[in-house]
């Protein structure tokens, strides 16, 4: 079982990749020509709060955006406990 793939839920390819934020250092940019990641560009302020912790991807073939990880959901402002 491999969770590299997304499946688009679009168009249903698997052409699902990551999308890059920051400053891309090279190997970005060598992945970012194969085709296995997508430049989202320098401000990563873009992302809506509602996705932050999550990973963006993107459908290369027809360009759908769809959101990985862990869902911020219930507890909008709640407490922040952080047993370190
Ligand atoms: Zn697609």
């Amino acid at each position: 079982m491999t969770q590299d793939r997304q499946t688009c839920p679009t168009c249903q390819t698997d052409t699902v990749v990551p999308v890059v934020y920051g400053f891309p250092i090279d190997d970005t940019f060598e992945a970012a020509g194969r085709g296995e990641v997508v430049l989202g560009g320098c401000v990563i302020d873009d992302v809506p709060w509602e996705h932050r912790g999550q990973q963006e991807m993107r459908c290369t073939s027809c360009g759908k955006t769809t959101w990985v990880g862990r869902a911020r959901h219930g507890s909008r402002g709640g407490t922040t406990e952080d047993p370190a």
